[in-house]
């Protein structure tokens, strides 16, 4: 993992939130540990007929509010700290936008642009039979997160439903629409970005039509928002992705970079009408909105100073330190924080589930409009305590979301 620690980080966070809600030692220890972490080790037969050995994890962090949900992600840094700390924030997620699910997070440490499709098919159908024991459509149920897609959570699927006998499309979420998919999930979380990011405006007395915002990270967060950001009528100054960043004042054309530059040798550097700029450039843009949409600890006590944006709507999860947050607070900057921002994608797997369950699917616009309206239902009480507590509205949305899970742990009790 980055040098950051994230379980660390996310511990603190709680802690932080526990101040104001009164919670007894016990409980905050209860909800400062995951319920179950598990580690696996399994061989892989390479396509050089050699065996390789990886390591997963699945880590189910709390179940009192229903079974617990959260992706799984391929990446060579992901190790079980930063899952557990994945599977803490995927909890108070569920609970800030009230839907009935506890956080998971799973993981295989690997580099996905090292595998061929046959190796990645291979490793991710023995990672689901190891996780098999824990993962379930009423128990733990897995999406996509980073370096895994649809065609990623199809293979889940299969190979739960093989073992099973049956087909049970409910076991993951954010599966291809032939296979019980839903529609709108894949540009769920960007969406969801763009609409904390307009409430965000609204509050902040800013037109989102005309605004310049920043966008670092080109993947599945971070492309749809700045899509949507540019038919909404937003100016997107600057993008980044694995290649680097790109800026041009005047605004990129982001429908064009995304069909003919990302995803192809080059990436968006290939761009001409733009200058090339760093990682820390980029987040030191003057604009009026940065989307932090690649990995976690991006905005640290190293740069946190230089940035110029009035609002930061987080796509990633955890992109922005401890440290950093404090000064971005004092610097008066709003950070709309992931756990409400990126509460997009979890929404619509929730509605993909409900679709499987009942095997009788929405359409498009069905999904779009609920998607908007949990989003709004739930950043307005956020906005609200934030005032009502004074305070950052990270801290305001841990607030909602452990008092969510605190209420439902102490409501049912201990067992025996
Ligand atoms: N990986 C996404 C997240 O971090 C989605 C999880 C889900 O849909 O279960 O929120």
């Amino acid at each position: 993992m980055s040098d950051y620690d994230v379980q660390l980080m996310a511990q603190k966070q709680l802690r932080e939130a526990a101040q104001y809600l009164d919670l007894d030692e016990g409980l905050i220890e209860v909800l400062a540990r995951p319920k179950r972490s598990l580690v696996v080790n399994f061989p892989v037969l390479m396509d050089s007929g050699e065996v390789e050995v990886f390591e997963g994890y699945r880590v189910q962090h709390n179940q009192s509010r229903g079974p617990t949900k959260g992706g799984i992600r391929f990446h060579p840094d992901v190790d079980l700290g930063e899952t557990t700390a994945l599977s803490m924030w995927m909890t108070w997620k569920c609970a800030v936008v009230n839907i009935p699910y506890g956080g998971a997070k799973g993981g295989v440490k690997c580099n996905v642009k090292e595998l061929s499709q046959r190796e990645l098919e291979k490793l991710t159908r023995r990672f689901a039979t190891e996780i098999g024991i824990v993962i379930g459509d009423h128990a733990d149920i897995p999406a996509p997160d980073i370096g895994t897609n649809a065609k990623v959570m199809g293979w889940i699927m299969d190979t739960y439903s093989m073992q099973a006998g049956y087909t049970v499309p409910g076991v993951v979420t954010g599966k291809p629409i032939e296979l019980g998919g839903s529609e709108g999930r894949v540009e769920a979380t960007g969406r969801g970005v763009i609409v904390c990011a307009q409430e965000a405006c609204h509050n902040a007395n800013l037109n989102f039509e005309g605004s310049e915002i920043v966008v670092q990270g080109f993947g599945n967060v971070g492309s749809v928002a700045a899509r949507l950001a540019e038919q909404q009528g937003a100016k997107v100054i600057a993008i980044s992705d694995t290649s680097g960043a790109i800026y041009n004042k005047n605004g990129l054309p982001i429908q064009e970079l995304y069909d003919k530059y990302s995803g192809v040798e080059g990436g968006i550097q290939n761009y001409k009408d733009c200058d090339k700029i760093s990682n820390e450039e980029l987040l030191a843009l003057k604009c009026d909105i940065l989307i932090p949409a690649a990995i976690q600890a991006q905005i640290t006590d190293k740069n946190a100073d230089a940035v110029q944006a009035k609002i930061v709507v987080e796509g990633a999860n955890g992109p922005t330190t401890l440290e950093a947050d404090k000064i971005l607070h004092d610097k008066g900057i709003l950070v709309v924080p992931d756990i409400l921002a990126n509460a997009g994608g979890v929404v619509c797997s929730y509605f993909e589930w409900v679709q499987d369950l009942q095997n009788f699917f929405w359409e498009e616009d069905q999904v779009n409009d609920r998607l908007s309206r949990v989003m709004k239902n739930a950043y307005g009480p956020v906005a609200h305590t934030m005032r009502e507590h004074n305070t950052d509205m990270r801290t305001a949305a841990m607030i909602i979301g452990v008092k969510r899970v605190a209420e439902a742990t102490v409501m049912r009790g201990i067992f025996p």
